[in-house]
C-alpha cells in the first residue's frame, strides 16, 4: 500500500522476484486490457484515464480471478490492490474460504511534493512494464527499455490534473485500509524515499515483523 508513487509497482517487483513470490497488480492488468482494446479495457479505460479507482465489482472479480492462475507456492505480492474497504474485505472473504489469510500489509511512506516530482518524471516500457525516472522536463535520452529494448511510454493518467486527482482518491478511499490492517496487526510501516534497493532492503526486513515502524 502507498499513494501513488510510493514505488509500490517497482518494490512489489523486486520483492517477488527476490523471495520468489507471484506478483499481481490490477493496475498492469487493467494497463494491458486497454491496450489490447478487448472488453475489460474498454470497461476500465475511461476510470483510469480520470484518475478513479475502477468500479470494485470489476476489479475484484479479475483479482480474485487471477490469484487463481498465480501459481507460487510461496505466496503472492498484491501490487495496488485492495485499495479500498470494500475490497479489502472480498478479499479477506476469498482467502478464508481456502483457509488463507495476508500475513502482512506493507506501507511505503513518501513526502507528497516527492510524489508529484516521481509521478511526473515517470516512464514505463510497453513491453516488460519497468518504470525509469528522469527529471521532468527531460525527456529519457532514448526512448528504448534498456531491460528488453521495448518502446518508453509516460502514462496518461500521470498528467498533473490526474495526479492530483490519484492522491485524493488515495486520501479518501485507500488510506483508511492502514488502520484496518493495523487493527489485524499486519501493517508494517516502511520509508519509500532513497534508493529502490534501500527501500528493498527495509521491505524484506519488515516482513519479517509485525505492528512495528521500519523507518
Ligand atoms: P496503479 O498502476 O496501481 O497506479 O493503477 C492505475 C489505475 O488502475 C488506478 O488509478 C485505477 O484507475 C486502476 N486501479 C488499480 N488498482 C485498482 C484497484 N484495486 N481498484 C480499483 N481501481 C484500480
Amino acid at each position: 500500500m502507498g499513494p501513488p508513487g510510493a514505488g509500490k509497482g517497482t518494490q512489489a517487483e523486486k520483492v517477488a522476484g527476490e523471495l520468489n513470490l507471484a506478483h499481481v497488480a490490477p493496475g498492469d492488468l487493467f494497463r494491458q486490457a486497454v491496450s489490447r482494446g478487448d472488453e475489460l479495457g474498454n470497461e476500465v479505460k475511461a476510470y483510469m484515464e480520470r484518475g478513479e479507482l475502477v468500479p470494485d465489482a470489476i476489479t475484484i472479480r479479475v483479482i480474485l480471478g487471477s490469484l487463481v492462475n498465480a501459481h507460487s507456492g510461496n505466496g503472492v505480492v498484491l501490487d495496488g490492490f485492495p485499495r479500498n474497504i470494500n475490497q479489502a474485505r472480498a478479499l479477506d472473504d476469498a482467502l478464508g474460504k481456502q483457509n488463507k489469510a495476508i500475513d502482512r500489509a506493507v506501507y511505503i511512506k513518501v513526502d507528497q511534493k516527492e510524489l508529484v516530482r516521481r509521478l511526473s518524471g515517470r516512464w514505463l516500457c510497453s513491453e516488460c512494464q519497468a518504470p525509469y525516472f528522469y527529471d521532468a522536463k527531460a525527456e529519457p535520452k532514448s526512448n528504448s527499455c534498456p531491460n528488453c529494448g521495448g518502446k518508453l511510454y509516460q502514462r496518461p493518467d500521470d498528467k498533473p490534473e490526474t495526479v492530483e486527482k490519484r492522491l485524493q482518491v488515495y486520501f479518501d478511499e485507500t488510506s483508511p485500509l492502514i488502520d484496518y490492517y493495523r487493527k489485524q496487526n499486519k501493517l508494517v510501516e516502511v520509508c519509500g524515499e532513497g534508493g529502490i534497493s534501500e527501500v528493498k532492503e527495509r521491505i524484506i526486513k519488515a516482513l519479517g515483523t509485525t505492528g512495528v515502524n521500519n523507518n
